[in-house]
């Protein structure tokens, strides 16, 4: 089968690869029906983590069952899968408390760049739809699996609750996606830290009431002016630098929460400056199954549409055409269909 590799930070290539098979009596492998680029590739396509040796990319995927191992009892080759980047087996005791991307099982998905992926732990990770949905879903259903369940745990962490105000810091895929999050968990204001204007454009679209566009000392002073002069009561931190960081902290009131779900990439917090701010602080790699049976169908009944964050579609084996497009800002999210 064919998949992408990377070999050094912008070299790409779609190539023959190991073909996906079952390993353990728990895998199943699907054939991919949509896969994508995902912002965090782009730390290695842009030398930010090294590479040392070539290897398979890509973890977001929907696609269909296609061979199950001898203990998988709850799939059947030909059913429509949603999964998550990270593994779960959906029974260990940080599953049951919800947090299955610290599965005691976990694995990383890392191949889905591909024609077929081989998932582990199948049973606990995978859930299939009713049915085929028809294909103008799959983008929207392949956003839930990464960048809309990441979305969504950023207003989880930062507590979002019904009337409340919501800062999204970062107006990437997971950026957007966290307004869609905040709006649907009640917020009634959602303000969106985009200088994009077609960001911004999709942001009031997914439902922000304000924009501002400031980054910095200067973004917070424009959040203060919103809030009171008090800050926010959420802020959905969904970049991972040390600026937007410092941005998430500074703009949430005290007592406020701030969740962060950007991979920090030189983020430091100072002990005594969150001491004394009084905002609570949660983050970490999303708990996507949690949350995969309902987003499932917030987008099967048409109530959001995530999908929309995919402004480039190419076909898999332009792949590093996608990569491309992405890192020079072209495109927020590439879609790649087999
Ligand atoms: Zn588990």
């Amino acid at each position: 089968m064919r998949g992408a590799v990377i070999h050094a930070p912008g070299d790409i290539r779609y190539e023959t690869v190991d073909d996906a098979r079952i390993q353990q009596p728990t895998d199943a492998v699907i054939r991919t029906a949509v896969t994508c680029v995902c912002g965090s590739d782009l730390w290695p396509y842009r030398g930010a983590e090294p590479t040392e040796h070539s290897h398979p990319m890509g973890h977001e995927y929907v696609g269909f069952v296609e061979e199950v191992g001898s203990e998988v009892t709850g799939l059947r080759p030909g059913q429509f899968v949603v999964g998550s980047f990270a593994t779960s087996d959906n029974t260990c005791a940080n599953c049951r408390n919800g947090f299955q991307s610290s599965c005691l099982n976990r694995e990383f998905m890392s191949t889905c760049q591909a024609e077929y992926v081989r998932i582990p732990h199948a049973q606990g990770t995978l859930v299939a739809t009713d049915g085929v949905p028809d294909e103008r879903f799959w983008p929207g259903l392949l956003a839930v699996s990464d960048v809309l369940g990441t979305g969504w745990w950023a207003a989880d962490a930062a507590e979002v609750t019904p009337g409340s105000t919501a800062v999204v810091v970062g107006d990437g895929a997971v950026g957007l996606c966290a307004v869609i999050a905040a709006k649907e968990r009640g917020a009634e204001r959602v303000i969106a830290m985009s200088r994009h204007e077609s960001r911004q454009q999709l942001a009031l679209e997914f439902g922000a009431t304000d924009i501002v566009a400031e980054r910095g000392e200067e973004g917070v002073a424009r959040i203060k002016e919103l809030t009171g002069g008090i800050g926010a009561d959420s802020v959905l931190e969904c970049v991972g630098t040390a600026q937007a960081m410092r941005q998430a902290l500074h703009s949430a009131r005290p007592g406020g929460s701030v969740g962060f779900v950007g991979m920090p990439h030189g983020v430091a917090v100072d002990g005594q400056e969150l001491f004394f701010s009084h905002v609570g602080l949660r983050g970490g790699p999303a708990p996507v199954r949690r949350y995969l049976p309902d987003l499932i169908d917030r987008v099967l009944t048409g109530s959001i549409d995530p999908g929309k964050v995919f402004d480039l579609t190419l076909p898999l084996d332009q792949v590093a055409e996608g990569y491309r497009a992405m890192d020079e800002r072209r495109a927020i999210k590439t879609l790649l269909a087999p």
